[in-house]
């Protein structure tokens, strides 16, 4: 998660602009205030040079707050907050103390109060209205006093009388705007939490590639960012669905089990967002498997290029009933939108990774998966101290295939010969097609004998194939360290058994005959053992 986006989370609107706005506040008000000295005699309390000063030094205080928090950031709420108190005292300064309450300046309290309420946050309009309680308390209590003299005597009599109506009127423009921009602010805040959650996902999703981390990075977000602890991501590029991700649902198979009336096929069918109250044992076995005594579930359709590809599956509720905020459907359909995306891109990647490796005719691995599994095998062999065995395995006779029965049967030949290999090689060993009719299978962490045993299996395996044209397989074994050290080495050792295995009559295995110094007294220094 970056920085930027943590940061941009606590604030609607950004400090330096709240800063900028306040500045622009705070000059409209030293205008208003010459104005109202200008237009209204009755109320001048203060001399034009005291006006004058007082209101230079306000500005003057708010240029060198701006100018401090541009320096030092890290003080910014405390800039702003010793402003806000700044523009309580001139305001009480410039209006009760000066003209007395009942004065025209004493309404620039008020539009201060709106202002600070929308601007900052109906919290701090809540504080800054106790200030300038404070404050009016403080100023009348001083004029009644006699500390402070108030040059409009006809207003001073009245300071008293008129303060609770002051403070009263003070409050209920505080309340009033509070309450109302509160209303917006909660939806504004979670709009901005919404979008902020948004951008998270998009960010996870960016740093992911396989189909399930993909779904999984959209099960963990909706589970964080939402509460909601019950869901189940489906899908499959085509074909049977798969469960990708899931989060507090029991476990089922994997592969996804549903007829035609279950919710996930009506989702897909539908291609909407459908909720239900709880799920149908009969017609959703599998789902109820997985979510027992799920209520309140609502189901998302996932789409890739037009096609629904899967569906989303999300509980809200425990409870019978619950409901689930309009704003909260919104935002999950963007997530479950945002992640079929991702999830068609990180398809689409694995399946040119898996064109990239894979051969086209036989779909079994190609001869450049071969050479960097080899490479990757050979230096876990030599790292760990174990065999590793190669079969070469070349078809017999196969030109008189595509001469006798053409080419097109010949390549479907090959085809079932790659399938019955593959099928037939261990899961941990590596089927490949070397080149034309020749096969290689690599064997990690074998000795010779077990090496010779399944390549004994392989040849079998080609010769019991019953379709027509009938083939047969010769094959080579090498063994590493037995017969060679370094791959290429083995490799050719393999090769140079397969040739004795043609030489001597094809449909037949043949272990190499090379040693090395150190293995020497191991190997068989006599005739090539064969099989078959
Ligand atoms: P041997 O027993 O000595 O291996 O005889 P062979 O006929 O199998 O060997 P040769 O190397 O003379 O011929 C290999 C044949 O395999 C020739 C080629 O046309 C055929 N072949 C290679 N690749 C393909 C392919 O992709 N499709 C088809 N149909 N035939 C192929
Ligand atoms: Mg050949
Ligand atoms: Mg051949």
């Amino acid at each position: 998660m970056s920085s930027d986006l943590r940061g941009a989370e606590s604030d609607l609107v950004p400090l330096a602009d709240r800063l900028r706005y306040m500045q622009f506040f705070r000059l409209l008000t030293a205008m208003a205030v010459g104005l109202c000295w200008l237009g209204l005699p009755a109320s001048r309390g203060l001399s034009a040079l005291q006006m004058v000063v007082a209101t230079g030094c306000y500005l003057g205080l708010s240029l060198l707050t701006s100018g401090v928090w541009r320096l030092k950031r890290r003080v910014a709420m405390t800039v702003y907050g010793v402003g806000l108190l700044a523009d309580g005292l001139y305001l009480c300064a410039i209006s009760y103390l000066t003209a007395g309450l009942g004065a025209p300046l004493e309404y620039l309290v008020l539009v201060h109060l709106i202002a600070i309420t929308l601007l900052a946050s109906f919290r701090t309009g809540l504080k800054v209205a106790i200030w300038h309680s404070l404050l009016v308390s403080v100023a009348v209590q001083l004029q009644s006093a006699h500390v402070v003299h108030v040059h409009n005597t006809g207003l001073a009599g009245t300071q008293q009388a008129s303060m609770p109506l002051f403070l009263g009127l003070i409050w209920m423009v505080t309340l009033a705007t509070a309450s109302l921009a509160a209303v917006n602010e909660r939806e504004l805040r979670r709009r901005n939490y919404d979008l902020q959650a948004l951008a998270r996902l998009a960010w996870e999703l960016e740093s992911t590639s396989r189909p399930e981390e993909v779904a999984q990075a959209l099960v963990d977000a909706i589970s964080e960012d939402f509460d909601l602890s019950r869901t189940v991501l489906m899908a499959a590029p085509s074909g049977q669905l798969e469960v990708l991700a899931s989060k507090g649902v029991s476990p089922v198979s994997t592969s996804v089990d549903i007829g035609d009336d279950s919710l996930v096929r009506r989702c897909m069918r539908e291609r909407a967002t459908l909720r239900v109250a709880r799920l149908d044992a009969a017609g959703d076995p599998w789902l109820s498997a997985g979510l027992p005594g799920a209520l309140n579930i609502v189901a998302f359709p996932l789409y890739a290029e037009g096609a629904p590809v899967g569906v989303v599956i999300v509980e809200y509720g425990s409870r019978p009933g619950a409901r689930i905020e309009r704003r909260v459907l919104t935002i999950l359909e963007r997530f479950v939108s945002q992640t079929a995306l991702a999830l068609n891109n990180a398809w689409l990647l694995s399946q040119v990774h898996t064109l990239a490796a894979t051969d086209d005719l036989t779909g079994v691995a190609n001869r450049r998966t071969f050479e960097l599994n080899l490479e990757l095998e050979f230096s876990r062999a030599a790292r760990s101290g174990t065999s590793l065995v190669l079969a070469m395995i070349d078809i017999d006779h196969f030109k008189a295939v595509n001469d006798n029965y053409g080419h097109w049967a010949g390549d479907e030949t090959l085809q079932r010969i790659a399938a019955t290999l593959a099928g037939t090689v261990r899961s941990y060993d590596l089927l490949a097609r070397f080149g034309g009719e020749e096969f290689v299978a690599i064997m990690p962490g074998t000795d010779l004998e077990t090496g010779m045993a399944v390549a004994e299996r392989l040849r079998s395996a080609v010769e019991g194939l019953t379709q027509e044209p009938r083939v047969t397989a010769s094959i080579g074994v090498a063994c590493y360290p037995f017969n060679a050290v370094d791959k290429e080495s083995v490799l050719k050792a393999a090769d140079e058994a397969l040739y004795v295995s043609k030489a001597s009559g094809r449909n037949r295995v043949t272990a190499s005959a090379r040693s090395t110094v150190s293995f020497g007294e191991l190997s068989s220094t006599g005739p090539h053992m064969r099989v078959g």
